[in-house]
């Protein structure tokens, strides 16, 4: 490992794969997965991401911004790739070049563009109540497909919309976006080759959503969309992400001994306190004080105030320096869930992965 201080984060190629097979098994039918992979694949590293995703029977990538898309490009990843965030129009033409495939939601952006010197691929987004980026009228559609079709150097190859509520329990929303997907799909004289709609929860668990294509993003990564998903899955996913470091220092100290900033957590009687080389710094966020970590396949938890760069934790005996920690992950029989940092930070298991920053390096198991 090209890096001294023992704190990483092992990324599981085979989960990403595994979550793919599992997912095409369920939807038992061929259709387009569409590997997501913005924001450095939910922080688990897009270039090795992509390429297992494709592996594993991925048929396209998605990305948030026209930079993400480029990166992937300069790192040598060919697959078909669509932008489905805002792209400004002067990326129309070094998206043709590069063979990248924009989102379009609105007819001015059409105007503006200039004649391309390659065929640029797009998808239309439809706003169907996700309220966020799209066509929001027939008119608007309408007028947009008429755009496209006097142009022989755009080709329309998609057409998609967003869930918000798929991950609930309460149906009504979701139908409601269905059915006016449905609508607009009639404006079409002749379908795109991909319709797409469904995110991981959809893909999941809402079957007459899936069209040609699913966009698999958070359980590409082995985590479930939402706590009401978690509970009715139709394969059990295997969580791609662990966090690790090793026990820097430890000591014995005497009852009231003060630890950390603020001095907020006092020994109670005779303790070992270690200290772990990973603080807030590298996304081990201040309100996971108190949050348990995992050494020697048992829970001890974090004392005190989460420091920038270390943090403490509360042992019953001495362990060596170099002793492993699992922060989020297996070891042994225990195990350590996003989803449990996620509720005591009060947020969703998307937010976790994301803020394990560029400064914890990324190790990945083939
Ligand atoms: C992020 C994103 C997805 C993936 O959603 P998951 O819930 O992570 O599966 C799909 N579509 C769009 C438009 C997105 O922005």
């Amino acid at each position: 490992m090209d890096f001294y201080r023992p704190t990483f984060a092992a990324i599981d190629l085979n989960a990403i794969k595994m979550n793919i097979l599992n997912l095409q098994t369920h939807i038992n039918k061929p259709l387009e997965i569409i590997a997501v992979v913005k924001a450095n694949a939910y922080g688990h590293g897009a270039v090795k991401v992509s390429k297992a995703a494709m592996e594993a029977g991925a048929s396209m990538l998605a990305v948030a911004t026209p930079d993400e898309a480029i990166r992937l490009r300069k790192e040598g990843i060919e697959s078909p790739l669509l932008v489905m965030g805002a792209s400004p129009p002067t990326f129309a033409n070094v998206a043709a070049e590069l063979n990248i495939m924009v989102t379009v939601f609105d007819e001015m952006w059409m105007n503006q563009i200039p004649p391309l010197s390659h065929l640029l691929k797009i998808h239309l987004k439809l706003d169907t109540g996700m309220g966020r980026l799209g066509i929001y009228s027939e008119n608007h559609l309408q007028s947009i497909i008429q755009l496209i079709h006097r142009r022989d150097d755009i080709e329309l190859d998609g057409v998609f919309t967003h869930f918000s509520t798929a991950d609930e329990e309460d149906q009504s929303h979701y139908k409601e976006q269905m059915s006016k997907f449905k609508n607009f799909l009639r404006l079409f004289n002749d379908k795109p080759r991909v319709v797409h709609a469904a995110n991981s929860a959809a893909a999941l668990i809402r079957n007459e959503s899936l069209f040609d294509g699913v966009r698999f993003g958070i359980s590409l990564y082995g985590l479930s969309p939402s706590a009401y998903v978690s509970g009715i899955l139709p394969f059990s996913l295997t969580p791609a992400m662990s966090l690790h470091t090793e026990v820097a220092f430890i000591k014995c100290v005497p009852e009231a001994t003060a630890i950390s900033y603020g001095a907020t957590y006092r020994t109670q009687q005779s303790e070992w306190i270690a200290t772990l080389p990973i603080g807030y710094a590298d996304g081990l966020l201040r309100g996971l004080s108190g949050q348990e970590v995992l050494i020697g396949g048992k829970r001890v938890p974090i004392v005190g105030r989460i420091c920038m760069d270390q943090c403490m934790i509360r042992l019953d005996e001495e362990v060596p320096i170099g002793e492993k920690v699992v922060l989020l992950g297996r070891q042994g029989n225990e195990i350590i869930h996003v989803e449990e940092w996620a509720e005591k930070l009060n947020t969703i298991s998307y937010e976790v992965p994301c803020i394990i920053n560029e400064r914890v390096p990324r190790v990945y198991i083939p």
